[in-house]
C-alpha cells in the first residue's frame, strides 16, 4: 500500500520529483469547539476530507494536484474565552500564506487554491495583497458556500445540521450522541442593522450562543453527510480540472 500521490502528506520525494504539479490545495481549517457533541478538529477534518476528494476526482481525469497539509488554527478571536479555541490573527495567517506561496513560488508551482474551511477566516484580501507580488496564481474558496440547497432542514454556521451530518459521515466515532448536543440557538442582535447583516461586526460567542453552535443538529444524518461530500467534492474537482488546464494569462473571454 501506498500513500495517495495528491497528498502530500501521504507522497514522496521519489514521487514529488517526477510530477509537474499544476495546482496545489492550500486546505485552512480552525481548531475550536462545536457545540457540546463534535470534535475541536471537525473544520480540520472537513478540511482534509473535502480536500481529498476533491483531488482524487481531479487526478483521474489527469489533473496534477497536490493537497498541501490543513492549516489547523484559525482566526477565532471572537472565541477566545471558550476554552482551547486556538486563535490566528488575520496578519499571523497573512505572514504564513506569503511564506508558503513564497516557497511554490521558488519551487515553480504556478497555480494554489486557498479552501477555507471556517467562517472566521477571510483570504480575499490577502489573495488582493500577494497577487502583484509573486509569480503565482492565487485563488480562494470556502467549501461550504458550494453546498446545494436540498440536503439539509436547518440552516446555522456552526457544529449545525450540515457539520454534525458530514462528521457523523467521516468521524462516526467522534461524535456524541445527539441527546448530547445543544440546540444551536442563535441569539440575534438586538439592534436592526446588525441582524440584519448589512451592517457587520464580530459576533462574541459566549453571547451569541449557550452551547457554541449556531444551527440545530438534531436532524443530522450520516447518509445527509455522505451526499453533501461528495456534491461539494465534485463541484471543487471541476473547479481544479478547469484550473490545472488554464492559461492564467488568458482567462477572460
Ligand atoms: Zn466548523
Amino acid at each position: 500500500m501506498t500513500g495517495r500521490p495528491y497528498i502530500l502528506a501521504e507522497t514522496n520525494w521519489q514521487a514529488v520529483k517526477a510530477t509537474d504539479y499544476e495546482v496545489a490545495v492550500l486546505p485552512w481549517g480552525a481548531t475550536e469547539a462545536h457545540n457540546y457533541h463534535l470534535p475541536y478538529s471537525t473544520d480540520v477534518v472537513q478540511c482534509d476530507e473535502i480536500a481529498a476528494a476533491a483531488a482524487k476526482i481531479a487526478w483521474e481525469r489527469e489533473a496534477k494536484v497536490i493537497v498541501l497539509p490543513t492549516v489547523p488554527f484559525g482566526v477565532n478571536t471572537g472565541q477566545l474565552d471558550i476554552k482551547l479555541d486556538l486563535n490566528l490573527n488575520p496578519t499571523t495567517q497573512m505572514a504564513v500564506l506569503q511564506d508558503l506561496v513564497e516557497a511554490l513560488e521558488h519551487q515553480g508551482i504556478p497555480k494554489l487554491l486557498v479552501m477555507n474551511g471556517h467562517g472566521g477566516n477571510d483570504f480575499k484580501q490577502m489573495v488582493r495583497e500577494l497577487l502583484p507580488r509573486f509569480e503565482v496564481f492565487i485563488c480562494c474558496m470556502d467549501w461550504y458556500r458550494t453546498v446545494e440547497m436540498g440536503i439539509f432542514a436547518e440552516g446555522g454556521d456552526h457544529a449545525n445540521e450540515m457539520e454534525t451530518s458530514l462528521m457523523q459521515y467521516l468521524r462516526p466515532e467522534w461524535v456524541l450522541p445527539l441527546d448530547q448536543a445543544g440546540d444551536g440557538r442563535e441569539h440575534k442582535f438586538k439592534i436592526a442593522a446588525l441582524r440584519e447583516g448589512w451592517v457587520w461586526t464580530q459576533r462574541d460567542w459566549l453571547q451569541v450562543t449557550d452551547d457554541t453552535g449556531i444551527g440545530n443538529p438534531q436532524q443530522a444524518t450520516a447518509e445527509k453527510g455522505q451526499r453533501c461530500l461528495e456534491q461539494v467534492a465534485a463541484r471543487i474537482a471541476e473547479f481544479l480540472v478547469d484550473l490545472a488546464a488554464a492559461d492564467i494569462d488568458d482567462l477572460y473571454e
